[in-house]
């Protein structure tokens, strides 16, 4: 449907009243309590000048303010620009003047702004393919991070392929505008209903993978969302035990977390019928583990990027859908993926790796600020992603690794994704990141940083393990031991500070 990203939550607010929306230790918050605080928070807004087409940064973590100033700001009709409230105080500075807010709310702000206001929300037009809902930023893994243009069209388009495609159901709008799902698919195949789920989820919804996984799908799908203040990994398996929890959320390292934790082999998951992993690659290894912990879900892995307001592919969520290991599944709905050779030319056939790009209704409007990196990535209608990947001949997606992080080695293509699988499936490897460590005669060699899991792991038979496995031009030259891998707050390992730590020996 055609409508502003705010009917989100007001479908929502109608249809699961006094269902508590999000919990957060012994504080909770209904749908109807939500969409009432929402509503006053935009016309509050509005009382202090903010008008359609106006930014607002939020700056603050996952907390009961966030939906209420979030869902405000869009039903305002201004858009959205999320602020990870941990960077330092001059990157935040240069974001908000990159993004020309108008007006910056912390949580400190939410509650007393438009405490007298009206429970309705105010009327504001919106076009819905030239308003921006959102102005993300990228996660900065590969370079700066840049502002990326998402319309309302693009937020409700992503948010409906995404709760549509989990929940076997199809939207319609309800007589005052809201929007709401109905449930189509057999019920036998889809494990979570609407208006049931009891889902956790820590990604920051200052992400994209936070705002619409995270966020927005829950709110529509009408299930409860259990929120923590970190990543507490006694604390999160408790909780899911104790509340029931239907679904769970995240990135690959945060599963890591919990299945390195004792906890993970005597707590009851069994309510758990799906786990969606994104942002960065799940070890196959990984799979098979959390089949353990959660021996009744789904777990499916999607693949997108901010440019793309979330999501573009997912594994089949339905009972009968088939999964394929190490695959980031098929096409979300309404969406194409192709791949194209990375030096440009006609799309390569199934089996052939390239550049994979993009098309669909989640396809940003542009970079803000940029024209020509905008112009480089947006080739007639196509987005491309800087990621390398692979289509088989059903169509299901698999990521080779980003372009930026292939190494060449003596003119050969090494992708330390490849590497990263073999190390992650050596028992005694706990993480592992691959990169390139520039040299004069071979161009670059391939090193790996180890957590190593015991302190008697030698750095050399490491090494000598994953060598025998790989032909020589992929061997690793190096594993460096180390207690931890720099991670964004994406959950995406940070390779630039590695290759940084080349640079100052
Ligand atoms: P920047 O573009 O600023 O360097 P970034 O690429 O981290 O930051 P995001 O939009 O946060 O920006 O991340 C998107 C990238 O995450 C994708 O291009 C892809 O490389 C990676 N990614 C997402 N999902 C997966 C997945 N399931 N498997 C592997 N990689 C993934």
């Amino acid at each position: 449907p055609s409508v502003a990203a705010g009917a989100i939550l007001l479908g929502s607010a109608r249809r699961y009243g006094n269902r508590v929306a999000f919990a957060h230790g012994d504080d909770a918050i209904t749908f109807a309590e939500l969409g009432a605080a929402a509503a006053r928070t935009a016309n509050g807004l509005r009382a202090r000048g903010i008008s359609p087409g106006d930014r607002v940064a939020l700056r603050m973590p996952n907390c009961l303010a966030f939906p209420v100033a979030y869902y405000g700001t869009l039903l305002a009709g201004a858009t959205f620009v999320p602020v990870n409230p941990l960077l330092p105080e001059d990157a935040a500075r240069a974001q908000l003047a990159d993004a020309e807010v108008n007006l910056t709310l912390t949580a400190a702000d939410v509650p007393p702004l438009g405490e007298d206001m009206p429970t309705a929300p105010p009327r504001v037009a919106c076009d819905v393919d030239t308003h921006l809902a959102h102005l993300a930023y990228t996660g900065g893994t590969t370079g700066v991070s840049k502002g990326v243009r998402l319309t309302h069209r693009n937020v409700v388009a992503n948010t409906l392929q995404y709760a549509c495609w989990h929940t076997g159901s199809l939207p319609r709008l309800d007589d005052e505008g809201g929007l709401t799902l109905e449930q189509v698919g057999d019920p036998e195949e889809w494990p979570v209903r609407l208006g049931t789920g009891v889902a956790i989820n820590l990604t920051p919804w200052f992400h994209a993978m936070g705002i619409v996984a995270g966020l927005n799908a829950p709110v529509l799908t009408g299930a409860t969302l259990v929120l923590h203040d970190r990543l507490d990994p006694a604390a999160y398996l408790a909780d899911a035990e104790r509340l029931r929890v239907t679904s769970m959320g995240g990135v690959p390292a945060l599963f890591a977390t919990l299945l390195a934790h004792p906890d993970s082999a005597t707590r009851d998951l069994t309510s758990v019928r799906t786990v969606a992993s994104g942002a960065a690659p799940m070890p196959v290894e990984m799979i098979e583990r959390l089949r353990t912990l959660v021996p009744h879900a789904q777990v499916s892995e999607g693949y997108g990027l901010t440019e793309v307001t979330m999501g573009a592919t997912g594994a089949p969520p339905h009972r009968s859908g088939v999964r394929k290991v190490g695959s980031v599944g098929v096409p979300l709905p309404d969406t194409e993926v192709r791949v194209e050779p990375v030096e440009g030319g006609a799309p390569l056939p199934p089996g052939e790796r390239g550049e994979i790009c993009l098309r669909g209704p989640q396809v940003m409007e542009g970079y803000h600020n940029h024209p020509d990196a905008t112009a480089e990535v947006l080739v007639d209608g196509w987005l491309r992603t800087g990621d390398i990947g692979v289509v088989d001949e059903d169509g299901y997606l698999f990521i080779v690794d980003r372009k930026k992080d292939m190494l060449l080695y003596k003119g050969y293509n090494v992708y330390p994704r490849e590497l990263e699988e073999l190390l992650a499936a050596h028992p005694d490897v706990l993480g592992a990141a691959v990169v390139g460590r520039p040299d004069d005669l071979a161009g670059e060699l391939p090193v790996a940083f180890v957590v190593p899991r015991t302190a008697s792991v030698t750095a050399e038979g490491i090494q000598e393990a994953i060598n025998a496995q790989v032909v020589h031009y992929k061997r690793l030259r190096e594993v460096r031991l180390v207690e931890s891998i720099p991670y964004s707050a994406a959950g995406k390992i940070l390779k630039r500070e590695l290759r940084n730590r080349f640079a100052a020996e």
